[in-house]
C-alpha cells in the first residue's frame, strides 16, 4: 500500500515550471520526509497529491499520482480525502471562532452522525488528551501547539490511510515540537503513512524512515533517513553542522546544486 508521485511536472499559469520531475513514494507503514529550500517545490507537490493545484492555477503536465495502485491525479480534492489522504496545511488553518469539538466535526466524513461521530471524538481525545480537556473552548484560545494538535486531530477524524503534514513544527517551542514529533510517530505506528515536510530537518530525520531532498522542482536525493543524517551536505545545509561551527544556511544555492547534481 503506497501513495506515490511519479516523475511529476507541474506548471502554474501555463508558464511557471514548479516541478520538473519529482518522484516520491509513501508506504502506508512509513514516515517519509521531504526536505528542500524555500521555493524548491514542496508545496506544489502536496497540491498535486491533494487535488488543489487548479485552485492555484496550476496543473500536472507530465507524470502522475497513484494511491495504492490507482491513478488519482484527476480527482477532485474532496474525493482524494475520501479515498484516504488527509492533509494538515502549513499555518494550522483551524476555525478560531469554533470550539475544539466543532473543529473536529469539520474533519469527520459528512455521513457520520450520532454514535458514530461520538466514537470518533473519543478516538481523537484518547490520542490528544489536551483536546479532550478543552473540547468546549473556542479554538482561538488554544496555544500554538494545541492548535497544531487540533489541526492534526481534525485530519485524523476521517481516519486517513496517509497523512500529509506541511511544516507542523513551524513557530513552536522545542518542548512542543517534541510532543508533535511523538504524536506523528504514534499516528504512524497506528497504521497511517506520513509525508512530513519540515524546515526542522533534525526533527524530521529523527523519526523518518526515508527522506527525499528537492531542489528546483526535482527530487535530487532519495535515501534512508539514517543515510541522510550522516550525509555531509545534509548536515551542513539542513542541520547547520559543519567543521568550523558556522551555520551554512546562507551558503549560495549554486554551491548546493553543484555538489548534489555533479
Ligand atoms: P516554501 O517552503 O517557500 O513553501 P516550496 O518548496 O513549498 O517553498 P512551492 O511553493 O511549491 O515551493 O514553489 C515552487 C515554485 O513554484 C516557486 O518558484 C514558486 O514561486 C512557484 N509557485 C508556487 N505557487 C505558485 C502559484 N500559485 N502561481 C505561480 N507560481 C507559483
Amino acid at each position: 500500500m503506497t501513495l506515490a508521485v511519479h516523475n511529476l511536472e507541474v506548471v502554474y499559469e501555463d508558464v511557471i515550471l514548479a516541478l520538473r520531475g519529482a518522484s516520491i513514494a509513501i508506504p502506508q507503514d512509513k514516515i517519509i520526509t521531504l526536505l528542500g529550500a524555500n521555493g524548491a517545490g514542496k508545496t506544489s507537490l502536496l497540491r498535486a497529491i491533494t487535488g488543489l493545484l487548479d485552485v492555484h492555477r496550476g496543473k500536472i503536465t507530465r507524470g502522475h499520482v497513484s494511491l495504492d495502485g490507482a491513478k488519482i491525479d484527476t480527482r477532485k480534492a474532496a474525493n482524494v480525502v475520501a479515498a484516504g489522504v488527509g492533509q494538515v496545511m502549513e499555518g494550522r488553518r483551524i476555525f478560531i471562532e469554533f470550539t475544539v469539538e466543532e473543529n473536529l466535526k469539520v474533519g469527520a466524513h459528512t455521513s457520520r452522525r450520532g454514535a458514530d461521530l461520538a466514537a470518533h471524538y473519543d478516538r481523537i481525545y484518547e490520542m490528544f488528551p489536551v483536546l479532550a480537556s478543552r473540547r468546549k473552548d473556542l479554538a482561538g484560545y488554544l496555544s500554538g501547539g494545541e492548535q497544531q494538535m487540533l489541526a492534526i486531530g481534525r485530519a485524523m477524524m476521517a481516519e486517513p490511510k496517509y497523512l500529509l503534514l506541511d511544516e507542523p513544527s513551524l513557530g513552536l517551542a522545542p518542548k512542543i515540537v517534541e510532543q508533535i514529533r511523538d504524536l506523528i510517530v504514534a499516528i504512524n505506528t497506528a497504521g497511517t503513512g506520513i509525508l512530513l515536510i519540515e524546515q526542522n530537518a533534525a526533527m524530521a530525520l529523527s523519526i523518518a524512515h526515508h527522506g527525499y531532498v528537492m531542489e528546483s522542482g526535482v527530487t535530487v536525493m532519495d535515501a534512508p533517513a539514517a543515510k541522510l543524517r550522516a550525509d555531509e551536505d545534509i548536515r551542513e545545509f539542513y542541520l547547520g553542522i559543519n567543521t568550523d561551527g558556522a551555520s551554512l544556511r546562507d551558503v549560495k544555492h549554486y554551491k548546493r546544486r553543484k555538489r548534489w547534481l555533479s
